[in-house]
């Protein structure tokens, strides 16, 4: 069983943020599993499997039953910083992902407005700093607005270095287990301390789910483990990885930001600042490295004097599950008839959940597959 989970993402400021009954919401249901014979069933209670079982419960598609190992967002939804910004994509992703998550910041939105408490969702604004002149503009999408050294500082006072900036408006950011307990507390089922252990396939279809607390017998399942899944029984090959990264967030500070200004910092509601987001290639440590964390920090004094002396409130280190490519799996589990997976959400996966769900559930319950389905295949590394 592969867990893409780091135990230091519990030093994450996300959870002291939460109301009492949205932390209860993350560790529902614990060890019980109240439908053994759901007609649908998620495994895996990460952004992805929370919003994939309310998309299919919303679409009415039958009982839904999650299970998820741990508490609700112990894996890499846990740890992310949250930001839903496709706009800035588009330097650096392919197009058919680049639609993906600008469909899924719409559907981010539609939440926000349709559930009873929203998600949590706050409107931001993200401006790029180039370090070089001219250093965005060979590959600019057209909703950025150009700014010259000036209007950053205006923006921006107290930089160390004068910079061109890009500002991109209209981006958004969520508290990312927020949004898993606003979305989960729609969901008639839930079981946490749950982990699928094996699965038995008879013929085309999988027939039984076995668990740590026993046998499920679902009509569908869908897997939205992280990284895919490694059960015994089920026949699943598709090369991931996972890429570590360290955050930090600050004490409270005079220092202001106007949104996310990337690379430096993304300041919070309360004044907190946001910072890194490393790739710490080859790092398979699930402990927080003291030497990224002062590089983190370092480099937010580097681009803002201000911030020196400035407390470190959280820290901590997750793991993105990615495949080769760096574009997620949406697919059917090759040659089985009712068995989905999505996995290698990689670095937008908060961002994609919901556009991701969507797709999932129509396929489920009208058989129609993504636009390009060759894009998200599970089968596309062997070919
Ligand atoms: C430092 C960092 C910053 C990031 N920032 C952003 C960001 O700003 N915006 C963005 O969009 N994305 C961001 N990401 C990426 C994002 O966190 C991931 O892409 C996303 O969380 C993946 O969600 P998931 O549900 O697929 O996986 P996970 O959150 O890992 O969830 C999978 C769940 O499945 C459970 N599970 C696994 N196996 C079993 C089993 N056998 N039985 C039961 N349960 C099982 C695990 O315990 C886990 O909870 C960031 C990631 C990192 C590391």
């Amino acid at each position: 069983m592969v867990y893409n989970r780091c135990m230091t993402v519990d030093g994450a400021i996300w959870r002291d943020q939460l109301t009492a009954a949205e932390r209860a919401e993350l560790g529902r249901g614990h060890a019980a599993i109240p439908d053994r014979r759901p007609d649908i069933l998620i495994v895996g209670g990460g952004i992805m499997g929370v919003a994939t079982a309310a998309a299919c419960h919303e679409a009415g598609l039958g009982s839904v039953l999650l299970i998820e190992t741990g508490r609700l967002g112990t894996g890499a939804t846990g740890g992310a910083s949250g930001l839903l910004i496709p706009e800035p994509h588009r330097w650096s992703d392919p197009e058919p992902l680049v639609d993906l998550e600008r469909a899924s910041l719409e559907r981010w939105r539609e939440l926000e407005h349709r559930l009873p408490n929203g998600v949590g969702l706050s409107d931001i604004d993200w401006i790029g700093l180039a370090p070089h002149p001219g250093g965005f503009a060979a590959h600019q999408p057209p909703s950025v607005e150009w700014l010259a050294p000036g209007q950053v500082e205006q923006l921006i006072p107290g930089l160390a270095r004068s910079m061109e900036g890009a500002l991109i408006r209209g981006q958004a950011r969520v508290n990312p287990l927020r949004a898993v307990a606003r979305l989960a507390a729609g969901l008639p089922a839930v079981a946490t301390g749950v982990a699928a252990t094996s699965v038995t396939v008879r013929g085309d279809r999988v027939v039984t789910v076995s668990t740590s607390a026993g046998d499920v017998d679902p009509g569908v399942v869908v897997f939205a483990t992280g990284q895919p899944p490694v059960l015994d029984g089920l026949p699943v090959n598709i090369p991931s990885d996972r890429v570590k990264g360290h955050l930090l967030v600050t004490e409270a500070t005079s220092v202001t930001l106007p949104g996310i200004v990337a690379p430096v910092a993304t300041q919070l509601e309360d004044g907190r600042l946001l910072a890194g987001g490393t790739f710490d290639i080859g790092d398979e440590d699930p402990a927080i490295q003291p030497d990224v964390i002062a590089s983190i920090m370092d480099g937010l004094v580097a681009a803002l004097p201000a911030a020196k002396g400035l407390g470190i409130a959280y820290q901590w280190c997750c793991f993105r599950p990615r495949h080769p490519d760096r574009r997620p799996v949406i697919d059917h589990v090759p040659g089985l008839d009712n068995a989905w997976l999505t996995s290698g959400h990689f670095r937008t996966g908060i961002l994609n959940a919901p556009a991701t769900a969507a797709v999932l559930a129509r396929w489920i319950s009208a058989g129609q597959p993504p636009a390009e389905p060759g894009t998200w295949s599970a089968t596309r590394f062997s070919r």
